[in-house]
């Protein structure tokens, strides 16, 4: 099944095999079949509808956004320290490779809004789950966290454990 999917190695680096979603981007049916699969368990009468997309720069945006649009609601952009301009909150976390830190504006839900957390892959969690935290932090209830690709070798859904996790494709 051609997926859109292409292993990069040793990106960014050594030891890393990178899942690079750009041809997946380039080809609008196979965008089109994901951004759709990534909605489909929060479509009207699922009994899991959100009020809100977040997603997490960069690659989160792409997919949460075209979600987002999907469903009908609004989008939150998580993003890398420094880059958003209102007030934020924010959480250092560790990653695959290195730390980094992340910040949302802390009006950006309003209290109780149900939120579907977006990004292209799960990895370790770690990015995941500083996400979630801080949508929690300012007030959301954070229905489910899905990805397009899933490195189960790498753990993720156990650190995630409790929450409600949704990939579409496995590693
Ligand atoms: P983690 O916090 O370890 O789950 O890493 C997830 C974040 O890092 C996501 O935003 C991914 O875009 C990116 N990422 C981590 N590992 C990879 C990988 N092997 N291929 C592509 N992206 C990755």
């Amino acid at each position: 099944m051609e997926t859109g999917i292409r292993d990069i190695p040793d990106y960014p680096s050594p030891g890393i095999l990178f899942k690079d979603i750009t041809p997946l981007l380039a080809d609008p049916a196979l965008f089109a079949k994901a951004v759709d699969a990534l909605a489909a368990a929060h479509r009207p009468g699922s009994g899991a509808e959100v009020d809100v997309v977040a997603g997490v720069e960069a690659r989160g945006f792409i997919f949460g956004a075209g979600v987002a649009l999907a469903l009908g609601v609004g989008f939150v952009p998580i993003r890398k320290k420094g880059k958003l301009p209102y007030a934020t909150v924010s959480a250092e976390y560790t990653l695959e490779y290195g730390t980094a830190v992340i910040e949302v504006h802390e009006d950006a839900v309003r209290p109780g809004q149900r939120v579907l957390l977006l990004d292209d892959v799960l990895a370790t969690g770690g990015t995941a789950e500083a996400a979630a935290g801080l949508l929690e932090q300012v007030g959301a209830e954070v229905v489910a966290l899905s990805f397009l690709v899933e490195l189960g070798f790498l753990g993720g859904r156990d650190r995630l454990a409790g929450r409600q996790v949704n990939s579409l494709l496995h590693y």
